[in-house]
């Protein structure tokens, strides 16, 4: 399952992986600084740089401490050993350039409950203070920072592969994507409502809409996970620095900071204006998901389902794979599929937006991840409209006329 060889999509550059490579790292840092001990304010992390210079950034860095690495390292092999041996039906992958065709185990949902479940347990029984990740954050994710970049140059060594495994079973990606980042993304959110709750006795409404929000979203991903595994991150992007680095440091500290900087700022919406918030942000996952339930029920039905109540309008487009065999992939253009050629990247900003907005708007740094999240997604889409128009080339041509907005309708 190597095909390091393989580059179907579009590689990243070295230019870009050195900028991500240099500035990625301190700015993760900043972003803790700023959102625990800076009161969220840019203005004054930027004052006291300007003030310490150089010297003032190496002393916010906090160096990775033992109880860090014992923290990591316990979540990594929970996650690890959850991956091997919960039980999961077998999944078929995608059919890679090469012509193999990988197979998971899904068992992420139950990864994902059982993790949650065992982290409030462990507060609940007084065996383990999630106040202690809080507490250890930026150690945390200095050691991460550091650990990531090794795993990955182990990555290269091996050969920058599209489905890395160690042994048969455990897939690496599914490994760092999944169950390390994603789960990540719901434990740190938990862990940023038990720290108010510790300090002050009570979790603001703000606290709650975020989490909610998060773990819904959370909990979309896993219920469906074996679709992911059909999308560019696993199917096309080799495991290296942008994937793997990004989920395994980025996600946990990146994704999850309007929740970190909700702890130190409970501001209370009132009940009226948490609901409206709430439900537009569960309206917003729902859509999010229904284009990509509906994408993948076409793929799994050969066209042969229902889409908004009719029968699709699709285009059969043929394609070469690198082995020179000729195949045949269905292009759905109704439905969500019609209205854009990437339309759920709307709902998923919107969601981003809606778990942030309880934050109100006092401070910039807490809307960082939806303005990331929207030039991530808006460079997404020209990288699979390119991959794809070199895959199907004059079918892909004629989706394009026949949907012609990438993201949204009438603009782009
Ligand atoms: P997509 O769901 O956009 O899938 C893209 C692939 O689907 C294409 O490469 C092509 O693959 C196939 N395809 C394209 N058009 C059609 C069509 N009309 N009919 C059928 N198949 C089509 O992949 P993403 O990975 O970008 O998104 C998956 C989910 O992940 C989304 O919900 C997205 O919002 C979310 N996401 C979240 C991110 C975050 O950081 N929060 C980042 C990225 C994604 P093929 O070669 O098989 O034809």
């Amino acid at each position: 399952m190597g095909e390091s060889k393989m580059v179907h999509s579009p590689p990243v550059t070295y230019a870009s992986m050195l900028s991500l490579l240099t500035l990625c790292p301190p700015f993760v840092i900043l972003l803790w600084y700023t959102m625990i001990h800076a009161d969220g304010s840019i203005c004054q992390t930027g004052g006291y740089l300007r003030q310490h210079g150089l010297q003032g950034f190496l002393n916010i860095w906090p160096m990775p401490t033992a109880i860090a690495w014992k923290i990591i390292a316990c979540y990594a092999a929970f996650e690890a050993a959850l991956q091997l041996f919960l039980p999961g039906k077998r999944v078929e992958g995608p059919i890679s350039p090469a012509g193999n065709r990988p197979i998971y185990k899904a068992n992420g949902v139950a990864a994902y409950l059982v993790t949650l479940i065992t982290y409030v347990s462990l507060w609940w029984f007084g065996i383990f203070n999630p106040s202690v990740v809080y507490d250890h954050l930026g150690e945390i994710f200095s050691a991460l920072i550091f650990g990531s970049f090794i795993f990955c140059i182990f990555l290269y060594i091996k050969g920058m592969e599209l489905y890395p495994r160690i042994g048969k079973n455990f897939d690496i990606k599914v490994f760092t994507n999944c169950r390390f980042g994603m789960i990540s993304w719901g434990v740190l959110p938990l862990t940023y409502c038990i720290k108010q709750y510790e300090e002050n006795g009570r979790v603001a409404d703000s606290m709650l809409v975020n989490t909610i929000l998060m773990l819904v979203y959370v909990t979309k991903f896993f219920w469906w996970e074996d679709g992911y595994w059909n999308t560019m991150d696993i199917a096309h992007d080799r495991a290296g620095f942008y994937i793997c680095w990004g989920c395994l440091v980025w996600v946990p500290s990146v994704y999850t900071s309007p929740g970190m900087y909700l702890v130190n700022h409970p501001v209370n919406l009132g009940t009226q204006l948490a609901i409206y918030i709430l439900v537009a942000g569960i309206l917003c996952i729902y859509i999010n998901y229904d284009c990509d339930r509906q994408r993948q029920e076409f793929r799994r039905t050969n066209g042969k389902c229902l889409v908004w109540g009719k029968a699709p309008s699709k285009i059969q487009a043929s394609y070469t794979t690198a082995t020179g065999e000729t195949k045949m992939s269905l292009l759905l253009t109704s439905g969500w599929w019609g209205i854009c050629r990437h339309f759920h990247y709307v709902p998923e900003i919107l969601a981003a937006f809606f778990w942030t907005v309880p934050a109100l708007f006092n401070h910039f740094l807490p809307y960082f991840y939806v303005v990331f999240l929207t030039i991530l997604l808006f460079d997404r889409a020209k990288r699979d409209d390119d991959r794809c128009r070199s895959k199907y080339r004059k079918y892909w041509k004629l989706y394009c006329e026949k949907v012609p907005y990438r993201i949204v309708p009438g603009i782009y």
